[in-house]
């Protein structure tokens, strides 16, 4: 017989323990204390198992942007169970949700970015990635251009393909990362590794790592390089101004495929439908996720550009996953968009709740444990520190203070997220100036009970 859902909290959490294994989880410590119960959530507020409301800053892993407890997705998905629960787009079949979320992401998606591979995740998306853009070279006659370029600390997934684009020192100490020709430069992370220059400099220095490393490895050698508009799971890095024009430049004087990572900055996230928007970047491919069902349904893909997709169109793509467009995916992340566009979400992320959340986020800079606070339109972050004129970071236990004030965070019924010693932030676009304030109280007082 299966547990009641109304069993008590340490029954349910002994039962997790026993046979549930959470992902990025030192499981035997998590055994200790018990997972947290989600139960429910409503709007920008988890439930749990003890009665308790949560805030959720982080959005579930940055992905409900309309918010929870949207029925319209529901009945999307209601319907199309009924209607087409399941086939496949392999084999010269098609169907209506996978038609029209296509020419709908073809009619969002900025320029000449018009024809959908779907996958169900951010990294089988990516994996889609790494092969379209090698064979993209091989038709076009350079089967030696396979090298992609991608820097360290992004977060491109956790296959073993997309794992190895990204840049997680600690994702490739194990099971065998990073597969052949990937090769990594540094972040433009001003603030822990800019030194003495200012961020315009440190910007053109780091994009210039990408010539470098072209010019190193043989432009003929080198196939795409891959990033995230706003770097997010690496810490919400937010890059100098003078980054992503001086990379795109340098794409287009190599020939490159660029490969913008959307995973967390699409749909609304950044305050314009695409992060390659709001940085002002064009690239090849996008790789979207998340957003593009604000997480009701597990579905991702590779955005190509007319001329990437004609192409790969030219051979037979032996590539595809049984879940390739799946029918309720498709009509749910249709739904989902419907909204976003019709309620005028992004809008109000690029026109009002962004700017009051910007102001209001930038003010936790006045805490003393707190060096920058840096967002752009839903995402943010905090860099911590014991000094803020030198931007020092703290002597030992990199990520202590960080992991300390995540602990007082969720204590206080606010889900924010560490990376290191940073604080991060990526709330539902739907949270309302009222529930913004809340944020910040909690983050405040948060902060204040871990120094
Ligand atoms: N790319 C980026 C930028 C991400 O942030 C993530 C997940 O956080 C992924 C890819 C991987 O997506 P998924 O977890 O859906 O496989």
């Amino acid at each position: 017989t299966l547990i009641s859902p109304n069993a008590p909290t340490a029954e349910l959490q002994a039962l997790d323990a026993a046979h549930h294994m959470h992902p990025f989880t030192h499981s035997a410590d998590l055994a200790k204390k018990g997972a947290r119960v989600i139960t429910r959530a409503e709007g920008v507020w988890l439930n749990d198992s003890e009665g308790e409301r949560i805030l959720d800053g982080m959005a579930g892993l940055w992905c409900v942007n309309i918010g929870y407890g949207r029925k319209e997705l529901a009945a999307a998905a209601a319907r199309q169970m009924e209607e087409l629960p399941y086939y496949n787009t392999f084999f010269q079949t098609t169907h209506v949700p996978a038609i029209q979320l296509s020419a709908r992401l073809a009619e969002l998606a900025p320029g000449n970015l018009n024809h959908v591979f779907y996958a169900s995740s951010g990294s089988e998306a990516n994996d889609t990635n790494i092969r379209l853009a090698r064979t993209y070279w091989a038709e076009k006659g350079a089967p030696e251009r396979k090298v992609i370029i991608s820097r360290w600390n992004a977060y491109h997934g956790s296959s073993v393909g997309s794992g190895s684009l990204g840049g997680m020192k600690g994702m490739h100490a194990q099971g065998g990362m990073p597969i052949p020709d990937i090769h990594h430069i540094d972040q433009p992370d001003w603030w822990s590794e800019g030194g003495d220059m200012t961020p315009e400099e440190f910007g053109l220095e780091r994009a210039r790592q990408l010539e470098q490393a072209i010019e190193e490895i043989g432009p003929e050698k080198v196939a795409a390089f891959i990033a995230e508009p706003v770097q997010g799971a690496g810490g919400v890095i937010v890059p100098p101004e003078t980054y992503w024009p001086e990379i795109q430049r340098i794409v287009k004087k190599y020939g490159i495929l660029l490969i913008a990572d959307e995973v967390i900055c699409g749909f609304g996230r950044t305050g314009n439908w695409f992060g390659s928007q709001t940085m002002g970047i064009t690239p090849d491919i996008m790789t979207i996720a998340k957003g593009l069902s604000s997480g009701y349904q597990p579905i991702g893909g590779s955005i190509l550009s007319d001329e990437v997709a004609e192409v790969i169109a030219g051979t037979e793509f032996n590539h595809g996953y049984t879940y390739s467009g799946h029918p309720v995916a498709c009509a749910v992340a249709l739904e989902n968009l419907r909204i976003l566009d019709e309620e005028g979400v992004v809008k109000q992320v690029a026109e009002e709740t962004g700017p009051y959340l910007k102001e209001k986020f930038e003010g936790l800079a006045a805490h003393p444990l707190v060096g920058e606070a840096k967002i752009v339109g839903f995402m943010g972050s905090l860099a911590l520190t014991p000094d803020k004129a030198s931007r020092a970071p703290f002597a030992a236990d990199a990520g202590t203070v960080g992991y300390i004030c995540r602990e007082r965070c969720f204590a206080n019924n606010l889900v924010m997220r560490h990376v290191g010693d940073r604080m991060i932030i990526s709330p539902p676009l739907v949270m309302s100036k009222e529930e913004i304030d809340t944020l910040i109280d909690r983050a405040w007082t948060s902060l204040d009970e871990c120094h």
